[in-house]
């Protein structure tokens, strides 16, 4: 205990952050369990689909020019395909993003005439140029294809009478966003998108329900793919790729679904016959090894700050109890000040550029200023620690990632010292 004092202190956390996380971390314990138990589980079905797909070292070998007979991108798209239970997968590092996969999904499966439709409210931001709710060139609006959408009610479950009344005979594709994102409705269960997708399909049964997954892989034991959904699409500087991957974005599902994507992201005719992997193959496949731990530490580190959070009186969202479906964790502090410390802790506590002050700045996108926490090893990386919060009522900080448990509660006891510091935060009287 002493050595683990001394260590603790030398990165800067006091004996009483240290006894106070320590406290709540033992009382974490069968929740920390069940996490490990889901990571046990989703290990195997990666490890089961790398062994029946026979990857092998030569897997792991770069590409070059037209990236024909990548014998390891197509493996690896047989492995999540697989490992998600669906027919096939479209795996590359050509997709430069979660917005990218989203678009490259929606385009290459919508035509001229066809109508998109939400049934759980407003999409993630960047998809709304994406779609053309806010006009932007090239958007799926300017294509001819139309957008509809039916918000969750009050409580958070899903509007059935009005989302019958929105599918119509136009509506080819519903997409569905697992992760609140940056909203304060709750992040849906697989089980309940099961639920939705069966509703669906009652009323259109031929109507593609695709899955915005990002953020959620590997949090439950089933993806989308087990209950209905016919594409999942996601990031690989999230959830699947470990950490690992530098770069990359997937989509799973349908076969013909798949491959109609695969002909809008490279081009007709071609599909997924070419795309050279350049030498990504070896961390896509080591990250997606790793992906179910790194996921179980991120979603530890969340249900940890929840905890710490919850009872020095500040606002969460997940609370300190409730099941977890996605890796994001949400604390109101009221105050900007709580938000920039918070940044600033999750900052000092990172393994790159941790001598870093962040500052709220005026970025792209945003109508307030925003702060930014990120010592990351992959530019942007949201499955490691990171924060981030937009310096406006309520003066929330969203955080997620971790690579390691250990370094996701460096951060979220680092950000606490930070906030106690500065008087915003009061450890309860007793750990004192
Ligand atoms: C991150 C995210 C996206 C977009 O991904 P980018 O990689 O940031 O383009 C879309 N939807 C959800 C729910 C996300 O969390």
């Amino acid at each position: 205990m002493q050595e683990m004092n001394a260590v603790y202190r030398e990165l800067g956390i006091s004996s009483e952050v240290l006894a106070y996380g320590n406290k709540i971390e033992q009382e974490l314990k069968e929740r920390f369990a069940a996490i490990d138990d889901n990571a046990e589980y989703n290990q195997m079905k990666v490890l089961l689909a790398m062994q029946k797909n026979k990857v092998s070292e030569a897997c792991l070998y770069a590409s070059s020019g037209y990236g024909y007979n990548d014998l390891g991108r197509d493996t690896l798209e047989d492995v999540y395909a697989d490992a998600f239970h669906a027919e096939a997968a479209l795996v590359r590092p050509q997709i430069a993003c979660g917005t990218h996969a989203l678009a490259v999904a929606l385009s290459g499966n919508l035509r001229p005439g066809d109508e998109l439709f939400s049934p759980v409210g407003k999409p993630y931001d960047t998809l709304e140029e994406v779609i053309g709710i806010r006009p932007s060139r090239g958007s799926l609006a300017e294509y001819g294809v139309t957008y509809r959408q039916t918000d969750l009610l009050p409580d958070g479950s899903f509007d059935y009478e009005n989302i019958k009344k929105a599918i119509n005979e136009k509506t080819k594709l519903v997409t569905i966003q697992r992760s609140k994102g940056y909203q304060t409705r709750p992040t849906l269960s697989v089980e309940r998108i099961g639920e939705l997708i069966a509703f669906v399909k009652n009323i259109k049964p031929d109507v593609i329900c695709m899955v915005d997954n990002c953020y959620g892989e590997f949090v439950e034991r089933i993806e989308p793919t087990d209950v209905g959904a016919d594409l999942i699409v996601g990031s690989l500087i999230k959830n699947p790729g470990g950490g690992l991957a530098p770069i990359g974005g997937y989509i799973a599902g349908k076969k013909e679904y798949v491959e109609n994507a695969a002909y809008r992201l490279t081009s007709p005719g071609l599909g997924k016959e070419v795309g050279a992997t350049l030498g990504v193959n070896q961390p896509f496949f080591q990250g997606f090894f790793l992906a179910p731990t790194v996921v179980a530490g991120a979603l530890k580190g969340a249900v940890f700050a929840a905890n710490i959070y919850e009872r020095l009186g500040f606002g969460v969202v997940p609370n300190g109890t409730e099941s977890r479906h996605d890796i994001i964790q949400a604390v109101t502090f009221g105050v900007p000040e709580g938000v920039i410390e918070f940044c600033k802790g999750i900052q000092a506590a990172a393994p790159v550029d941790s001598y870093v002050e962040p500052e709220p700045w005026a970025m792209p996108g945003y109508d307030s200023d925003v702060i930014m926490a990120a010592g990351a090893f992959v530019q942007g990386s949201s499955i490691e620690l990171s924060a981030d919060g937009p310096i406006k009522p309520p003066y929330a900080v969203y955080f997620q990632g971790g690579l390691t448990w250990y370094h996701a509660k460096l951060g979220i006891l680092m950000s606490l010292q930070k906030l106690i510091d500065k008087k915003i935060a009061v450890l309860p009287i007793q750990e004192a």
